[in-house]
């Protein structure tokens, strides 16, 4: 048994196997062979491993979640026999006298690129079935074990470090824990463990040799516990069991108001970045979503969601959701959040770079895309819209401008749509000193506080080394926020926090004193939040 002290991203409680997660060299080195027949049967020999171990995957995914869901693995052996990929294989090898590998990966692209092309919405999404073949035969050619295979039993899953795009790949239903070396607690990363309610401890210096081996994470004590002995085992069985009983209690808040116990009201909203999350959310009785990070829909893959792909995932939320609120934040791209197919610009800096709406307002294609798509979906249910990142308010002026242009041209088409209302995310200084003007534009502000701090105390957010220096408790913040407030409420507007400050239980009181209206959380924290709310007395403190 060994004991390892970690940082807490995420509290709780989990007992399982641990699965090391492992980043590889995306490099495949290419190499002159000697033996093209060797290499060819090379070739067939990872084939057929892969449509092996795709016939498991299948068989596991149908039994455990359903044929429709497992069917992907069937088309994929398919496209595994295709002729013409293999046709395509083996000319590389044999006229090239390539190694297998590169001719593999070759081959993949090519026949990506010829997919991503196509005009069909269909065709051009296999563009990523394709590479997924492709790097399922690599890794075997390599010897390297499948990241997607962590197998049909959920594991608490170790690694070095998550970017985002890949987080939100993970299946949630297969994770019980994340433990990480070199993770920031306020990265997205940190934030999505959160969101997908995953208990994680970063800053742990993790080892290969566990892979396989049972552990216990206990992110409240801040370790993690490898090859447990049988009685710390029992001790924390009976550790569950408690956090189970606590749980079940906070249930009975559900369908209660979040009132203090002198009449102060304030919403208690949820955080999702994806529509997978919506059933914690209804789970744990949100009063809606006060924070839906678009952009991870156009994280983790190979091209653009197009105009129809995101209006059903929005139409999705709106109708689950019903008459309660739905807040679309719009595309938050950039920063820590890279996506390929943007081909942003490499840049020294880029949390004050090229990121959120300054992509939006400069390719603007992107964002009406987005737009159109919003406001098809508004007519399904009680959508709201927010833009991220606002420092000027020309941006916002210009910004309505855009979006009035497109219900316009939507209710020209016929396509039904309705007004929705308009906010801005408050996250840089600048914002929060123009907070009278922007009020008289805004129909509602939400504080996003893991950006503010950053801002405020010029402090990437990134930035391991810079953990302890970053303190969302900081006056400066504070009063930033009680600054925003007043100035939203001159102006007749709400105000809410939905970056991770708002889930602090311990400053819902000074929250409810200054005068906030909202806060938007992590679906697991609505209720211990309702709990405090309850517990709460304003007027004896004043
Ligand atoms: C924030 O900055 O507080 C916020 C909610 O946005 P994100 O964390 O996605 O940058
Ligand atoms: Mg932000």
């Amino acid at each position: 048994m060994e004991t390892v002290q970690g940082k807490k991203i995420y509290g709780g409680i989990v007992i399982g196997k641990i699965f090391h997660y492992r980043k590889e060299d995306s490099q495949i080195r290419r190499c002159q062979i000697e033996d093209i027949d060797a290499e060819w049967k090379r070739y067939e020999k990872a084939k057929e491993t892969a449509i092996e171990q795709l016939t498991v995957l299948y068989d596991t995914t149908k039994e455990k979640v359903g044929e429709v869901n497992a069917q992907i693995f069937e088309v994929h052996a398919m496209m595994l026999e295709d002729e013409d990929y293999n046709d395509c294989i083996k000319g590389i090898i044999e006229n090239q006298s390539m190694n297998a590998e590169y001719a593999v990966a070759t081959a993949g692209d090519r026949f990506a690129e010829m997919f991503a092309n196509m005009e069909d919405d269909y065709f051009k999404a296999r563009a990523v079935d394709i590479k997924d073949i492709s790097e399922r035969i690599i890794h075997i050619l390599l010897g390297r074990e499948s990241q997607q295979d962590m197998g049909a039993e959920p594991v608490i899953l170790m690694a070095d470090d998550l970017v985002p795009s890949e987080t939100v790949q993970l299946d949630k239903e297969l994770l019980l824990a994340l433990i990480t070396k070199k993770s920031s607690v306020n990265s997205h990363t940190a934030i999505l463990a959160r969101t997908m309610n995953i208990p994680a401890i970063t800053k742990v210096d993790i080892r290969a040799e566990w892979h396989g081996k049972t552990a216990i994470v206990d992110s409240y004590r801040e370790q993690v516990i490898i090859d447990p002995s049988e009685e710390v085992l029992q001790e924390y069985r009976v550790l569950l069991e408690q956090e189970k009983e606590k749980k079940e209690l906070l249930q009975t808040l559900k369908g209660k108001e979040n009132v203090t116990l002198d009449g102060r009201s304030i919403q208690i909203y949820a955080n999702i970045g994806k529509p997978e999350d919506i059933p914690g959310v209804l789970l744990n009785d949100a009063g809606g979503i006060g924070l839906f990070r678009s952009e991870f829909l156009y994280l983790g893959r190979d091209d653009f969601p197009s105009e129809e792909e995101q209006f059903q995932v929005y139409r999705q939320v709106a109708e689950v959701m019903g008459d309660k609120k739905v807040i679309i934040r719009t595309l938050d791209v950039g920063a820590d959040k890279q996506v390929d197919y943007f081909h942003l610009p490499q840049e020294e800096n880029p949390a004050m770079g090229y990121r959120a709406i300054r992509i939006c307002l400069t390719q603007r294609d992107i964002f009406k895309t987005q737009l159109r798509a919003l406001y098809r979906a508004s007519a399904y249910g009680n959508l709201a819209v927010m833009y991220p990142m606002i420092t000027s308010l020309w941006e916002l002026q210009e910004i309505k401008k855009m979006a009035s242009e497109v219900k316009a041209e939507l209710e020209r088409d016929g396509i039904p749509c309705k007004e929705m209302e308009q906010g801005i995310m408050i996250e840089t200084p600048a914002a929060v000193m123009i907070s009278d003007l922007l009020a008289k534009e805004a129909d509602f502000f939400s504080i996003g506080t893991n950006d503010l701090t950053q801002y405020t105390l010029a402090i990437d957010r990134q930035n391991t080394m810079l953990d302890d220096f970053y303190d969302p408790h900081h006056e400066a913040v504070l009063r930033m926020i009680q600054m925003v407030i007043d100035n939203g409420h001159k102006e007749g507007i709400w105000v809410g926090i939905c970056g991770e400050l708002g889930a602090d239980a311990d400053l819902m009181e000074t929250f409810l004193a200054m005068g906030l209206d909202e806060v938007s959380v992590s679906a697991s924290c609505v209720l211990p939040l309702r709990k405090k709310v309850r517990e709460t007395r304003l007027c004896e403190k004043k």
